[in-house]
């Protein structure tokens, strides 16, 4: 049998490319040697937005980038979190055996709680144990992490020790894959890429739309002028040439310093590199795009396939609590 892979995101709409880098093509790679479970986590996401508006298109988007990066519903289960309810549930009776220290403890916790004073509901302390649920929920065994997830996903393994202790064996332990997941810096060159910074790349742009925004970009801040020779190592530009451009990026370097190129020529050159990575992905994406019913469809099948295994984990479960009388 093959281990079952759980990956929870929140509805961001539309993907950057820092997430294509980061986790998309990771959960593509790991759709060939596990049973790969990917959820949008739209009930999380109440926990620090304030208008759900754009809930509904966002997971659209989402669904619609996950789908043309690779992620393949014949092979993965693709779904929206609140589409399967048990996880409510089973998130109910974790709360019950988990104490309320660790929860209070947890850094993301106390971050939130300065990121938003006005809001500190009781969905943000809890956060950690509907994310265990997510997780046990599936029965998961491996959950790809970055290591500043760690810590997360260590809290979960702890609520599985003790739910297993208190009620018998009943969830695997789930492991960590660590994926060293590669920074991606956004435009301005100093925080990770990020809609809420402004720094970013979306796929779906147009090839017009990524060379404007690649335009954008800080580079090395000490060349001012067109024949000033340039520090690659310092210039995002350049790392993003990395990623989009690896066969060229030694002659960019050599260009750069002897000032034979250009910041202008260089973007461009780095937008065609993009454009070109992005090409095939940009064209299932409007294919995808003309036919939503199929993608509902689809995040319906995933609901269904993912509500059949979550319906006997909260069967067992309750029999082990003994919220079920034994047959
Ligand atoms: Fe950066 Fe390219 Fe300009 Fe060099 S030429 S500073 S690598 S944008």
């Amino acid at each position: 049998m093959r281990q079952r892979v759980f990956s929870g995101a929140r509805p961001t709409g539309r993907q950057h490319i820092g997430n294509y880098i980061g986790a998309i093509q990771n959960y593509v790679r790991l759709q060939d040697k596990f049973d790969c479970i990917y959820c949008i986590v739209d009930i999380h996401a109440l926990t620090t937005i304030e208008s759900t508006a754009e809930l509904q298109k966002n997971i659209f988007e989402m669904t619609l980038d996950w789908l043309a990066a690779g992620i393949d519903p014949e092979k993965s289960i693709v779904f929206v979190q609140s589409h399967v309810p048990e996880v409510t549930e089973l998130f109910t009776y974790l709360g019950m055996l988990t104490p309320l220290g660790w929860l209070l403890r947890v850094p993301t916790f106390k971050e939130k709680v300065r990121m938003q004073p006005h809001n500190v509901n009781y969905g943000l302390v809890g956060y950690p144990v509907l994310m265990a649920a997510d997780i046990m929920l599936y029965k998961t065994n491996v959950v790809p992490v970055g290591e500043d997830q760690l810590p997360h996903l260590e809290m979960t393994r702890e609520i599985v020790r003790r739910f297993n202790n208190i009620f018998g064996e009943t969830f695997p332990e789930p492991r960590a894959k660590l994926t060293n997941y590669p920074l991606v810096i956004g435009l301005d060159g100093a925080q990770k890429m990020g809609k809420s910074y402004d720094n970013h790349i979306e796929l779906a742009a147009t090839p017009e739309e990524t060379l404007s925004r690649v335009m954008t970009a800080v580079t090395d801040p000490a060349r001012q002028r067109r024949h000033d020779q340039g520090h690659p190592d310092v210039c995002n530009v350049y790392s993003l040439h990395k990623f989009f451009n690896g066969n060229l990026i030694a002659e960019i370097a050599e260009k750069c310093k002897s000032a034979k190129i250009g910041c202008v020529e260089c973007k461009e050159l780095l937008a065609r590199g993009i454009n070109g990575a992005l090409r095939d992905f940009r064209e299932r994406r409007i294919e995808f795009e003309r036919y939503p019913d199929r993608i509902y469809s689809i995040l319906e099948t995933g609901a269904q396939r993912a509500h059949s295994i979550a319906e006997q984990t909260i069967d067992e479960v309750k029999h082990k609590m003994g919220l079920l009388k034994n047959a």
